[in-house]
This record gives C-alpha cells, structure tokens and sequence, in this order.
C-alpha cells in the first residue's frame, strides 16, 4: 500500500486509520502529536451538524491512538485570522465560545491536546524543550500572508519566554508549489506582503500562457520562521502535498466542497 514514510515524517496504520509523525518530534516523550490521514476525518464546524458523530469518534480515537484522555483536547472556530489564543488550566473543548475566531493555540499545561482541522492549509506545530511550551497553527494561504507563523514565535517568546532558536517548527502535509495555483490578484497581495523577502521571485513560477501563479508558500513559511530567528535545522518540513496524495489526505482542491478535514494534534503529556 501507498506510503508517506520519508526522512522527515512516519506513517503509523492503526486499526482505525493512518496517521503520520515527525521523527523529530518523537524524539520528546514529553510530548505527544500526529496528523490524521484518511479515513479519519474532523470535519468543520460548518460540517458539524451533519458530522458531528464522524468528528467525535474521531477524536476519540485519536486520543486512544495517543494515550491521552479524550478531555484533554481543546478545539477553536477557525476562520483564517491570525488571532492566536493562549489556553490555560481546564481551558477545553470543542468550539468553546472562547475560542471563535481563532487560527493559533499556544499552551505549556500538561495534559492538553491542541487540534486544529486542515484541508489543504499549512500546520505549523511548534515545540520548546527549553520551556516545554507548545503551539498549533493553522497557516491557510491568508495566515501565511498574515504571517501567522511569525506571529507564534513572538508569542511563544512573550508569553513562555522561548528563545526563538530552541524553538522546533514541523510543517505539517498542505497544498504545496505543484497545485497551489493562483490569479493574478493573489499573486499580487503575496508579492507586496512579501516585498521584504530578499527575492520574492523565486518563490513563484508563472503560467504566462495562462496567466496563472503557483506560489510556494511552504518556501515562505521557511523563510518567514528563518527571519523569526529558528534555525534551518529546526525547520522540518513533511514533504507532503495534501493534493498529490489526495487519496491519503483531505484536500479542498481535490474534493470542493464535500472535503473532509485533517486533525493536526499536540499535546503535553501529564507527568505519571
Ligand atoms: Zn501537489
């Protein structure tokens, strides 16, 4: 059967479904994570009313695959912002009003599992074993424009005091340079919210014929942590595009509007 294994990531098959690990980050016991593949599937919270069964047992599951406590997990509204919550002791649940409008979590309270849904946006878990501190982000091509992912490493720095070059980030699998295509619009928004980048250019291939772009934005999210003080060896990328593998992944581009969705999950594993 079709594999995801490289050098950066491990697919695990359990009874109820695939996932995929950073080698990386196993090498922490303190810690636990994944990304779910298919046929897990944690839906959206416009999907929840129909799904609403589907997203729980999932992540149920999840939390048995993980050995943690299904209450541990703590889920917001997502709405491509860049708001990023800090969650705090018995700070839980799945869409609690307190996190509407929310695209980051950052926690160092064991015994919590951050998840976020993705559908072709980019995850970006983050891990500090200086400070044992842990952030989710959901890093859609809007919070990548936004810089989201900068946004984390400040808040990790202010709220945790994590030094920006203990700090680990693995991208998680999203829709990368091969499919991610765009109008000229778009482009343009990247090319001027990107103008500090020393060559912006060469983060994106032209279609002149069609007039399309395709953005790397697995290349800026790299660059954007780099500028934010992480080292290159810190940056740990899945290798994954979520619409090549389609048949692994939950991909928006691939499947519209009846997409299911991923769950990236980190947590802090409570001391025994
Ligand atoms: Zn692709």
């Amino acid at each position: 059967m079709h594999n995801l294994t490289n050098r950066n990531v491990i697919q695990m098959d359990s009874e109820h479904s695939s996932y995929l690990q950073f080698r990386r980050l196993l090498e922490y016991p303190g810690l636990f994570h994944m990304i779910t593949l298919k046929p897990w599937d944690v839906g959206t919270l416009s999907t929840w009313e129909k799904k609403e069964e589907t997203a729980r047992n999932t992540i149920k599951e999840i939390a048995e695959e993980l050995q943690t406590d299904e209450q541990a997990f703590v889920r917001p509204c997502q709405t491509h912002s860049d708001h990023i919550r800090r969650i705090g002791e018995g700070e839980r649940g799945i869409y609690p009003d307190f996190l509407a409008d929310t695209d980051g979590l950052v926690t160092d309270v064991p015994g919590t599992a951050l998840l976020l849904g993705f559908g072709d946006c980019t995850p970006l878990l983050f891990y500090d074993p200086v400070q044992k501190a842990i952030a989710n982000i959901h890093s859609g091509w809007r919070g990548t424009l936004a810089r989201i992912g900068s946004k984390a490493v400040t808040r990790m720095q202010e709220e945790f005091g994590s030094r920006p070059e203990d700090l680990i980030c693995c991208i998680g699998p999203h829709i990368r340079s091969c499919h991610f295509e765009v109008d000229e619009d778009v482009y343009r928004m990247f090319a001027e919210g990107f103008s500090d980048f020393a060559d912006f250019e060469t983060f994106v291939r032209r279609d002149a014929a069609r007039n399309k772009y395709f953005i790397d934005t697995t290349a800026i999210n790299t660059e954007m942590l780099r500028l934010a003080g992480l080292k290159e060896e810190n940056i740990i990328d899945s290798e994954v595009c979520t619409v090549c593998e389609s048949s692994l992944c939950h991909s928006y581009r691939a499947e519209k509007a009846a997409s299911g969705r991923m769950a990236a999950v980190i947590g802090i594993r409570k001391p025994e």
